[in-house]
């Protein structure tokens, strides 16, 4: 199994459009990994998570034919993970996508977003609303929405994805986990987790996960054998805000055998 990540940052980006603060000024002089466009994922090229506004950039910079995607996971509504307003680029009159649909899934605020987009369009999108703790098979992988704890007016989405004998935990915009997601977990044997580290050295793990609230969920995991042997852990998400440049989240999550994801890094399982 392959686990591309297409871009690696929160919802300002790095070097973010109109920033001075000195994580941008430095991601710009030094380019590489310190260049972070918007979150996204995409497993064997047919399931993505999430639709961010950089979807346009990540199909020409990684060369991806986006029809190959057959199922789509959106996690919430905010605009760096759904950018619904692209979802009509497919619709008839814009695009000539062929009869093969995408499924789509997510939550209710979501899908009004979309819906909105697509309004009197002709579309190949099938929707698919999840709840919370409940399974669905999807068209290449079963997978489990968990709860988040990230915007308290919306139901946001963590999930699990068993694809191929392989199971992932994608895990952003998370927050320190909601107990009824730690129970959940606590019997799963993960063949990756990917996590969210926004918010860096600053105090606050609800809403978005600090470096503490990263290490204790790593540590928690090791200590309820939810990692099978080996299974590697990855941090993305990042905010220039968080003030913390590539090299310096190497220097703070290698030691603990972390994995920081940048844009285009592709993970073999
Ligand atoms: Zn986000
Ligand atoms: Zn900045
Ligand atoms: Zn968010």
């Amino acid at each position: 199994m392959e686990v591309q990540f297409l871009g690696t940052a929160a919802f300002e980006g790095i070097p973010s459009l109109f920033c001075q603060c000195s994580t941008c000024k430095q991601a710009r002089e030094r380019g590489g990994k310190n260049m972070r466009s918007r979150t996204s994922v995409i497993i064997d090229q047919v399931l993505k998570v999430d639709f961010p506004p950089d979807t346009l950039y990540h199909s020409h910079r990684y060369g991806l034919d986006m029809n190959s995607i057959q199922d789509l996971l959106i996690t919430h509504s905010h605009s760096d993970h759904l950018y619904a307003e692209d979802m009509a680029i497919r619709a008839e009159g814009y695009a000539q996508s062929g009869d093969k649909a995408i499924h789509v899934y997510g939550h209710d605020l979501p899908f009004r977003l979309c819906f909105q987009a697509l309004n009197g369009l002709e579309h190949n999108y099938q929707f698919h609303r999840v709840l919370p703790f409940v399974p669905i098979k999807t068209q290449t992988a079963m997978i489990v929405p968990l709860l988040a704890d990230h915007d308290q007016l919306e139901t946001c989405l963590l999930y699990y994805i068993e694809k191929d004998g392989k199971a992932i935990l994608y895990g952003n915009d998370s927050g320190w986990f909601p107990e009824q997601t730690w129970a959940w977990l606590k019997d799963k044997k993960l063949d990756l987790a990917i996590l969210e580290c926004t918010t860096g050295k600053s105090s606050h793990r609800n809403n978005h996960m600090n470096v503490d609230a990263v290490l204790e969920t790593k540590a928690w995991m090791e200590a309820n054998g939810v990692l099978k042997e080996g299974a590697p852990v990855l941090v993305t998400h990042f905010s220039h805000n968080a003030g913390l440049l590539h090299e310096d989240l190497l220097g703070i999550f290698e030691p603990h055998g972390i994995q920081v994801a940048y844009d285009g890094l592709i993970v073999q399982l």
